[in-house]
């Protein structure tokens, strides 16, 4: 073997450690098959952390992130620790990974799979392959928020009282990194980058504009075109075909990436990478949660935790071909008819084999 990879795996809670063993068995098998060595450590965060150490995210697991090549999450979270004090909650462990590990851009593929065309809300969902690159670090989930009170009278003499405020902030270091990402993608893909804003209304939205604008001109070969927000929720259901990157802030991100997961049908089929400084680890995970409702049944679909993997493959450690091996062995497990509860559908064809999480992923790897 002439390569080694070392790979923090924090399998988290629910449905987290059943995702992730499965993932993992993938990525050793296809890895091995290239002459490659994965080695795994397992760190705790989230509800598993709490359990142990009273809190969600121990530096010891920062730390063991920092120093590895990538790493893998499951999912955090879950009813057992609902009551716990806010900033102990399972998932400030997800903030505390993305700022710790500067991961500021995330990308999340959105593909709907040949023969889960009825998985899709949408009646004609056309070919849908498009990538969502969010600004993770910055914008409006990071800036000035508080309260205070103003005894100021609203137009009807109604006192205004207590007033809340968020504070949307963007440098334009934050904005031409993220651009740089969505401009390498589109080089990389159909050549087409949507910017999607708010420029009718936001001063930060048409900084956006302008940076992505004069970036443009390193790229000519890349068509650049700006929607705003509210009619790219529209775009994203109307004509979901049409897009290939799609770049934007934090906040418009977060919403529009659960809308397009939502048309390529269950969230248990969507992988993400989280990325920032070139040479530092990428955080690779599911776009699901622990699904407790679900867990230890062997019934959660473990095919979005296994292509995060292939995105880590190929986003920060170039293995293109362990990328390749683990998509294609999934489109076949597919189109052999595979499928868990969450992606059997009325509508599909007679060959469909409902299967749990062991047996999907020994059919992915059968197929490698
Ligand atoms: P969820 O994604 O866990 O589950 C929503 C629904 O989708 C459930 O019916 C579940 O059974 C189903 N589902 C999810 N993943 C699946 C899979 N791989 N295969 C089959 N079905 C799947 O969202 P939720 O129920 O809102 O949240 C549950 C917990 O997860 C909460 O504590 C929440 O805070 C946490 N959460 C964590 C993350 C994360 O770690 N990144 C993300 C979202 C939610």
């Amino acid at each position: 073997m002439s390569k080694k990879y070392n790979i923090s795996v924090i399998p988290g809670d629910g449905i987290g450690p059943e995702v992730t063993s499965a993932a993992i068995k993938v990525l050793e098998t296809a890895a091995s098959k290239r002459e490659i060595e994965i080695y795994t450590k397992e760190l705790l965060a989230g509800g598993a952390a709490i359990d142990k150490y009273g809190i969600p995210l121990p530096q010891e697991t920062i730390y063991g992130c920092k120093d590895s090549d990538a790493v893998l999450l499951g999912a955090v979270g879950g009813p057992k620790w609902d009551n716990v004090e806010p900033d102990k909650r399972p998932e400030k462990a997800l903030l505390g990974l993305r700022s710790g590990l500067d991961l500021y851009a995330n990308i999340r593929p959105v593909v709907l799979h040949e023969g889960l065309e009825a998985a899709s809300p949408l009646k004609n969902p056309g070919k849908v392959d498009l990538v969502i690159i969010r600004e993770l670090t910055g914008g409006i989930y990071f800036g000035k928020t508080g309260f205070y009170q103003s005894g100021d009278k609203l137009s009807d003499g109604t006192v205004k009282g207590k007033i809340g405020f968020d504070t949307e902030s963007y440098s334009e270091g934050e904005i031409n990194r993220i651009l740089k990402i969505g401009f390498g993608f589109a080089m990389k893909r159909r050549k087409k980058l949507t910017l999607v804003d708010k420029a009718n209304v936001l001063v930060t939205s048409r900084m956006w504009r302008t940076l992505a604008t004069q970036m443009s001109f390193d790229y000519p070969e890349v068509e650049l075109d700006f929607l705003y927000v509210d009619n790219a929720s529209m775009q994203l259901i109307n004509r979901p075909s049409s897009f290939d990157v799609i770049v934007t802030s934090n906040l418009f991100g977060d919403i529009l990436s659960d809308e397009a997961g939502q048309i390529v049908g269950s969230i248990g089929m969507l992988p993400s990478a989280s990325v920032g400084v070139i040479g530092k680890p990428g955080m690779f995970e599911p776009i699901h949660g622990s699904a407790p409702d679900i867990a230890g049944q062997n019934k959660a679909n473990p095919l979005g935790t296994i292509l995060s993997c292939a995105m880590m493959m190929r986003t920060v450690l170039g293995e293109e071909e362990v990328a390749d091996d683990i998509e294609n062995a999934v489109k076949k497990t597919l189109a052999q008819g595979y499928r868990t509860g969450d992606i059997t559908f009325v509508g599909d064809n007679n060959n469909t084999k409902l299967v749990g999480t062991v047996e999907m992923t020994q059919a992915v790897i059968d197929n490698l």
